[in-house]
């Protein structure tokens, strides 16, 4: 199934699966930059909550805004009983201490997953995950390359595929490049999230491995994967079309897990 199949069939399962309750789920945006790609991401989160049945409020600050003034923010919306899931989006004005505002965030209200208690997967791994299940991916003794270790994606994907069992090697910016090719010529599974055009182009690979395009690059307006299109494989998830609308989804299903959480407790 394509990916774009895959996340309408899954947003028509959750919008279901909403109507069945009295009260809709509530994310809050919390946005203190002036970024044009910030605006865009953020249009895109509303949409989709709309499409499920998500109420989404989306809360600009000045990026004037001291630190100590966003934390008093994040935590009013922590202390609000009506907000089942808070993020903050990037990027946070200059000089702010990220880490501290990611982990300012209640845990259980953590739908974008960076905080370390966060009961909640961090959405590109779930998204990517889930679709590998979708696709009848059978993890169990794979063995998967993640090439990337950033705190987002590449760390957190390889720690979930190797909660599935796989046999998972990490690449990054220090691995040599003999280590690099012998590891990704023996990969069931290549998950590249470099941030990099077509960083993975003409390297021996299995005609069965999947690959997975985490890469987002912009380039005149074209935007383009950390992995060259067309690669001889069992399957390449394309970009634009491919993760990012995974990550998209797997945001509203932390919601609407923030939000069961909560009926259940209430
Ligand atoms: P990052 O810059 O935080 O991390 C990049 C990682 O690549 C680092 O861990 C680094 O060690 C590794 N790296 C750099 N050069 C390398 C090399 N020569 N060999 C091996 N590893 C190398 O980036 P990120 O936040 O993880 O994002 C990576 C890419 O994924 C970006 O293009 C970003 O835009 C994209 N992204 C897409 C989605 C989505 O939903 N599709 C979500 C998050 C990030």
């Amino acid at each position: 199934m394509t990916i774009k199949a895959f996340v309408e069939q899954e947003k028509k399962t959750l919008k279901t699966k909403l109507s069945s309750f009295s009260t809709q789920p509530h994310l809050v945006i919390i946005q203190a930059n002036e970024n044009e790609g910030s605006n865009i991401y953020i249009r895109g989160k509303i949409q989709d909550c709309e499409d499920v049945g998500i109420k989404a409020t989306h809360v600009r600050y000045p990026i004037t805004i001291t630190q100590n003034d966003l934390l008093k923010e994040i935590q009013r919306f922590n202390e609000d009983d009506s907000v089942d899931g808070l993020l903050v989006q990037v990027p946070l004005p200059e000089g702010m201490d990220s880490k501290m505002i990611r982990e300012a965030i209640l845990p259980q209200k953590d739908v974008d997953g960076f905080h370390p208690l966060s009961s909640m997967m961090a959405c590109t791994p779930k998204g990517i995950i889930d679709y590998l299940h979708a696709e009848n991916f059978s993890f169990n003794g794979k063995h998967a390359v993640v090439i990337g270790r950033s705190f987002i994606v590449g760390k957190p994907l390889a720690s979930a595929l190797l909660e599935k069992d796989c046999t998972v090697s990490i690449l990054h910016s220090k691995t040599d490049l003999l280590t690099k090719h012998a590891l990704l010529a023996s990969a069931d599974l290549i998950c590249v999230a470099v941030g990099k055009k077509w960083f993975l182009s003409d390297e021996k690979i299995k005609p069965s491995a999947i690959l997975v395009d985490v890469g987002i690059n912009r380039e005149d307006g074209t935007l383009f994967g950390d992995i060259k299109p067309g690669r001889h494989a069992a399957l390449q998830t394309p970009v634009p079309g491919g993760v990012g609308l995974l990550t998209r989804l797997s945001l509203l299903k932390n919601v609407v897990e923030a939000f069961e959480k909560r009926q259940s407790r209430s």
